[in-house]
């Protein structure tokens, strides 16, 4: 069913579509497949609570939130058990996805109090200046798969602090995630129209009425830079304001006094984040060349360690991939880059035995000898690969990171404070770890530059992204 102006209702096609566990292949249930038309009545709900919700006070508002984040917390264990038979991500993961995604409704409850404007001294005395903000109006958020849960409520939750509505068309993969995260709004007694919820399998007609409805004036979109781009073009057409989270490329650098063991342990953990099905996961990993064998080493030590398989299964620390096409991919970078000289540590191939066979598996992989000619060193993998480059001095290796159209993520580990502070300052990325494999949290702002995307999530910042600032000026 859609959630449309406090309902739940049947889309107008009739159709449904099914939800897979990616780990079995088991059906898990089948939802409304919404089309241009239910977007459209969507929209016109949202448009038609806009007038009351933009006028509530920001501490009603501040209210809502607070019960919504209650009642996820209080519902953490299903909306966890839920994403990993959907999603496929580990249950210790779900659980810590699903208090992140609470994390933004926390945060934004909070902030809401906060939408402050200024006094700005005029050159005349005659005059006097303020600036304003109010909500932009109603906004559609198109979100992804991998991150089902926290990538609503990192749009929905400063969208609905700013009193902005909202309409959201979720990843055709977890429409299932969305679903329990609309009852979580619905309980938490949300005024008719301000969420609507339009689950579907047809992302282009549902764009396309976000793109042209003019009653649209905000579009939130996490997902790929190819689609990302997709959607700036759409926008361009009635200047809408664009907020695009897109895909990343990570580089994860080992400077020559870092400890090997303690950074090998840092890439380990956040390439294999999600089954490396992660925005921010590492996809070149430079290591100097004079600790390399012994960075290599405890790494493929440590991958050989994942435990693939259902992420409901006690021990599980891999989950699968999300579908056939990622496991193409995997294989497809692999294979490139083993003709062009890599070698394979540990890993490079699916995992076809049972229980393996019913899911999309594949095993956690190294490669080492990885060069700028292979696809791995250009293309996101999104995936369980980790690459390694070897490197002889910082340079070098700051240009290398920097050889890349994205611009997420960069880690890199030293224990130099001035080597620390100048790399920093030299990486073309809007997230650097120093030392710190989780850069992240709702109260700082997420986002990429160059070809990782537009605006940032979470933080005031994020909160700007659903306000308009108006100038006042006053002559006395
Ligand atoms: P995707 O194919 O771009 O899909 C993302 C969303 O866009 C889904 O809801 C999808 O719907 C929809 N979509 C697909 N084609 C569309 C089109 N032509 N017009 C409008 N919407 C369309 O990306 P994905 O493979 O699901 O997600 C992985 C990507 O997201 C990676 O590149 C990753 O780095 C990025 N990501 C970025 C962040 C960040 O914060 N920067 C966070 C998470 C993920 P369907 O599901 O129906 O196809």
């Amino acid at each position: 069913m859609l959630f449309i102006n406090g309902s739940w209702v049947p889309a107008s096609t009739g159709q449904m579509f099914e939800s897979r566990n990616p780990a079995t292949g088991e059906v898990l249930g089948s939802v409304a497949d919404g089309d241009a038309e239910d977007a459209r009545a969507a929209i016109a709900a949202a448009r038609a609570a806009f007038g009351s919700w933009s006028t509530t006070t920001v501490y009603q508002r501040s209210a809502f939130l607070y019960e919504a984040w209650r009642i996820m917390m209080d519902r953490r264990e299903d909306l966890a058990r839920l994403m990993t038979t959907e999603q496929g991500k580990p249950l210790r993961m779900s659980r810590n996805e699903v208090g992140y995604a609470a994390d933004f409704l926390l945060w934004f409850a909070e902030e809401a109090k906060r939408i402050y404007g200024a006094t700005i001294p005029s050159a005349r005395a005659d005059q006097r200046f303020m600036t304003m903000y109010q909500p932009v109006g109603i906004a559609a958020a198109i979100t992804p798969w991998n991150y089902p849960i926290s990538m609503l409520t990192r749009k929905m939750a400063p969208a609905l602090a700013a009193g902005c509505t909202i309409v959201v068309k979720p990843a055709k993969q977890t429409p299932l995630c969305a679903v329990e995260t609309f009852k979580v709004f619905e309980e938490a007694g949300f005024p008719a129209g301000v969420v609507n919820l339009v689950t579907s399998s047809r992302a282009r007609a549902i764009a396309h009425e976000f793109l042209t409805n003019r009653d649209v004036r905000k579009i939130t979109f996490t997902g790929s830079t190819e689609v990302g781009k997709e959607i700036a073009e759409g926008a361009a057409a009635q200047l809408k304001r664009i907020s695009l989270e897109l895909g990343g490329h990570a580089p994860f650098i080992v400077f020559e006094d870092a400890d090997p063991v303690h950074a090998a342990r840092g890439a380990s953990l956040v390439k294999f984040l999600n089954t490396g099905q992660a925005c921010i996961c590492p996809n070149r990993i430079f290591v100097h060349r004079s600790i390399a064998d012994r960075f290599i080493a405890e790494l493929t030590a440590r991958v050989e360690k994942l435990q693939p398989g259902n992420g409901l299964d006690d021990g599980v620390t891999a989950g699968p991939l999300i579908d056939e096409g990622a496991m193409e991919k995997m294989a497809a970078h692999v294979s490139d880059a083993k003709g062009k000289g890599a070698t394979v540590t540990t890993g490079g191939y699916r995992l076809t035995d049972p229980p393996f066979d019913a899911g999309t598996f594949y095993a956690p992989t190294v490669l080492t000898d990885v060069t700028p000619e292979m696809l791995i060193y250009r293309e996101e993998t999104f995936g369980p690969i980790a690459p390694v480059i070897v490197f002889d001095d910082d340079e070098a290796v700051i240009d290398m990171a920097n050889d890349t159209t994205y611009g997420l993520a960069s880690y890199l580990y030293t224990n130099n404070l001035k080597r620390a502070m100048t790399v920093a300052e030299r990486l073309d990325f809007g997230i650097i770890g120093v030392n710190d494999i989780n850069p992240t949290s709702a109260a700082v702002p997420f986002g990429g530059i160059k070809e990782s995307g537009v605006g940032r999530e979470g933080a005031r910042e994020g909160l700007l992204e659903y306000l308009d600032q108006k100038v006042v000026g006053f002559a006395l």
